[in-house]
């Protein structure tokens, strides 16, 4: 397999990651995960703006365009041949002695990528998943693809432990996201979900969504849901890069449309495949 490290692409061997890159011993980057289908990226351009943007936010200054980014990614699947998968894409602030502070610019950032194996989830995509309501504990800045995912992975664990298969966060009496990905709710007919801000991660998938809503004919409001109304909904999905559209059936003990997927779920997951073909 080969690696692509700040520029060069390296067979895995070859790669060596410094016990004091920043990004190991505080977390400080940002990353990417990006979906290949039939070998070529879906929605490279949303995703590049957002790895642009979080390194943006964190202050970490890019040594190469968004445009040379691509290109050395296009080389990275040609070099490997992927077909179906998708490609993992991280920066750190760089390799110093550990000191908070941020370091002088002689410390460069380090950006590796890779491929990593991704196929549908076919299972849950058809059946429905279970979700396990917890409180959102991560920090403000959720807007942010940080490599800090320490709420996100002790969230996941959670639901693992009961029985389900993602975390449903909410902060105070709101539902904002997933612990890898974005809730919607569906009440007559009309899709919600938590506005784009600073509480959640503007996810591509979510954009395409949004986008496949405006486009069908489908009303999708950015709008917060409330942990209280999650009994009111007529169905409920998940979308990730991933996970594409996941039928929500399960909320803790609560069944969701009786436990089925739904029409309007059924609907977009059937859009979603479409544009991806
Ligand atoms: N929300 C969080 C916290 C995530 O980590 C992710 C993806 O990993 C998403 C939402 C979905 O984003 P995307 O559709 O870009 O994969």
């Amino acid at each position: 397999m080969y690696i692509l490290l700040n520029g060069k692409f390296k067979q895995k061997n070859e790669v060596s990651i410094d016990f004091e890159d920043r990004g190991y011993q505080f977390g400080d980057g940002v990353y990417e995960v990006i979906r290949v289908y039939n070998g070529s990226y879906f929605a490279m351009k949303e995703h590049m703006e957002r790895f642009v943007r979080s390194a943006k936010e964190i202050k970490i200054v890019l040594q190469n365009t968004a445009e040379e980014l691509t290109a050395m990614l296009n080389e990275l699947l040609r070099k490997n041949q992927v077909q179906d998968g998708a490609v993992y894409m991280q920066i750190t602030r760089g390799v110093t002695g550990r000191k908070h502070l941020f370091p002088g610019q002689d410390v460069k950032p380090q950006i590796v990528a890779y491929p990593i194996p991704c196929s549908k989830p076919a299972a849950e995509q058809e059946k429905g998943i279970k979700l396990h309501l917890m409180e959102d504990v991560r920090w403000l800045r959720c807007d942010i693809k940080s490599l800090n995912l320490l709420g996100n992975v002790l969230a996941k664990q959670e639901a693992f432990e009961n029985g389900a298969y993602e975390a449903l966060l909410h902060r105070g009496e709101h539902i904002t996201e997933g612990s890898s990905s974005n809730f919607y709710g569906v009440r007559n007919g009309v899709i919600y979900t938590h506005p784009a801000n600073n509480l959640i991660l503007n996810g591509i998938t979510r954009m395409k969504v949004v986008e496949l809503c405006e486009k069908n004919g489908l009303t999708l409001i950015e709008e917060m849901i409330k942990a209280d109304d999650l009994v009111n909904l007529d169905e409920a999905f998940i979308t990730s890069t991933t996970s594409e559209v996941i039928p929500v059936i399960e909320i803790d003990s609560m069944k969701v449309n009786g436990g089925v997927p739904g029409p309007v779920t059924r609907e977009l997951q059937r859009l979603f495949e479409e544009m991806i073909d």
